[in-house]
């Protein structure tokens, strides 16, 4: 028996044979040609063939894991049509009179090292996909399969690394959980396991030797123990099918209400990054939209989203929860979300550097298309809107002027709108201390614990050297929620946390009985969390 120790993707226990998976880097060699047309057309034909493989895992992935998820393969799809590569690939093939796949796999080289070398972390992680697209029309080319064939049995799947489109691919009734060397926590293969719900580790030493082998997946203590003994496996193989228990009896959870033993009604909201994650939410039966992450309206966009674009979005997500809460949060760009379009100059401390409010207030005609889709989306539902990185009682002065001036223009001109809640997301140590005059000001707060921590212990939440000591329980970060939490009360704003610690189980109680009125966390989260408030008591 051996103990790998590893980083937890998503908690759950798996337990199965390893297939240990190689990407079998395809070799491609290099041969002289005579027929140049018709090495161009089999290349025309193979990216052909790229581009309809791309449709499908693109619609089979916005089935299966949502839209935001599924961006990824409009992006590969688009690089696969970029000038630059194809004409790099086409001139290879005249001028040197070689074959397609050899063409492909240099350019492909080529374009993945120019990625990796560029300053922009955005860049940096394209070389990824540019790898994966090369790779893909290199196998077409060689006339293999791209399936994700897992075999007969389920399994857990070990690789060095995996590509998001390797991931989708995969029969996930084949998958018991996968584990990889590579990758990073934020990753878009790290995110489409916790979508799918699958136990997963990373950085854990991969090689082929696990082949074969039986394994466990410890989604809590981040291990992969390898040939256990009879002794561990019956352990895990109880802890298992509690797991399973506990799923089911989750079930029972819906439809009941949020309340505490002691009768405080609790918001329990889910948080979104677009309108394809509606149907998670309504799956998991939570009772609002804490965070809809509107940026991503923006991320998945070559160009600035129109105010109707915009509204409509907005309009299906407060029509669908039909009366219940759907707070959104305005735009929250920059730093690690970067968007061409808006032409950011590089900065040295993006984190603390000109994002989310900050831009908004200075370029304010974006922020005004977005408010006023707000507004008229607010007569469909029951909205809420709230305003990233705040620091100063002035920037919200500045906005609530911007609303009030729009529902000024909008009743000059005849335009319905309705009405929203507003609240400010605590997410700097400033907005901390001064939540007392803050909440004179809105109408709720949402504790981003996710910002606040790394402005708090001053850690990049980026750094993945700093995994370990990015503590979200730090005392520090406790005591400014209760601060938070009282300074609001006093002045009868409501005070929720929809950052990663909301779903944090442990802390639930000590939420509770700190007076948090409101946790928004993923979808798959919602039934845990309502489970516990209805078994806590928040008086002594
Ligand atoms: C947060 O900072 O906790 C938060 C919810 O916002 P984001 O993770 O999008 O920065
Ligand atoms: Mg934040």
């Amino acid at each position: 028996m051996k103990r790998y120790a590893g980083k937890s993707i998503l908690k759950g226990i798996a337990i199965g044979k390893i297939l240990f998976y190689s990407k079998g880097e395809q070799l491609v060699q290099r041969k002289s040609i005579e027929n140049v047309a018709a090495e161009l057309e089999r290349f025309e034909a193979a990216k052909n063939t790229a581009a309809q493989q791309l449709h499908m895992l693109y619609e089979k992935a916005l089935k299966e894991v949502g839209e935001v998820n599924a961006a990824i393969f409009e992006v590969h799809s688009m690089m696969l049509e970029d000038d630059d590569f194809n004409d790099s690939i086409k001139n290879m093939i005249e001028s040197q009179k070689i074959n397609a796949e050899y063409a492909v796999a240099a350019t492909g080289d080529n374009f993945a090292k120019m990625f990796a070398e560029m300053d922009d972390e955005y860049f940096q992680a394209r070389s990824a996909d540019i790898k994966d697209i090369a790779e893909r029309v290199v196998g077409i080319l060689h006339g293999s399969q791209n399936s994700g064939d897992l075999g007969d049995e389920p399994v857990i799947l070990a690789a060095k690394d995996l590509a998001p489109s390797e991931t989708v691919q995969m029969d996930k009734s084949k998958l018991l959980g996968f584990v990889t060397e590579l990758g990073s926590a934020n990753s878009h293969t790290a995110i489409l396991a916790r979508t799918m719900n699958i136990p997963a580790l990373i950085g854990i030493q991969v090689s082929e030797e696990l082949n074969g082998k039986t394994a466990i997946i410890d989604g809590v203590t981040g291990e992969l123990i390898v040939d256990p003994d009879a002794e561990v496996l019956r352990e895990y193989e109880a802890k298992k099918q509690e797991e399973l228990r506990q799923r089911e009896l989750l079930q029972e959870l819906k439809g009941k209400e949020d309340v505490t033993l002691d009768g405080k009604h609790i918001k329990l909201f889910a948080n979104i990054g677009s309108v394809g994650d509606m149907a998670k939410v309504l799956a998991n039966d939570a009772d609002g939209i804490g965070l809809f992450r509107s940026e991503f309206l923006y991320l998945e966009k070559n160009d600035y989203p129109s105010e109707e674009e915009q509204f409509q979005a907005y309009k299906t997500a407060a029509e669908t929860m039909a009366g219940k809460k759907v707070i959104i949060r305005t735009l929250d760009i920059g730093a690690d979300k970067q968007v061409d379009y808006f032409h950011l100059d590089k900065e040295d401390n993006p984190a603390m550097g000109y994002r989310a409010i900050r831009i908004c207030l200075d370029r304010q005609e974006i922020f005004r298309t977005q408010l006023r889709a707000l507004l008229r989306a607010s007569a469909y539902g029951n909205l809420g809107v709230m305003y990233p990185m705040i620091i100063s009682v002035d920037e919200v002065r500045q906005i609530k002027k911007i609303v009030e001036e729009l529902k000024k223009e909008f009743d000059d001109s005849g335009i319905p709108y309705g009405e929203f809640e507003q609240g400010i997301m605590i997410e700097t140590p400033a907005a901390v201390m001064i939540s007392d005059l803050l909440a004179k000001e809105v109408d709720f707060f949402s504790i981003g614990t996710n910002d606040l921590t790394q402005y708090t212990l001053a850690i990049d939440r980026q750094n993945a050297k700093l995994d370990n000591i990015y503590d979200s329980h730090h005392e520090a970060v406790l005591r400014m929620i209760q601060m938070t939490v009282e300074n609001g009360h006093r002045e009868n704003c409501w005070v929720g946390i929809c950052g990663e610690l909301g779903a944090d189980t442990t802390l639930t109680e000590t939420f509770l009985k700190m007076g948090v009125d409101e946790l928004s966390v993923s979808p798959s989260c919602v039934l845990p969390i309502r489970k516990i408030i209805r078994s806590t008591k928040i008086a002594d």
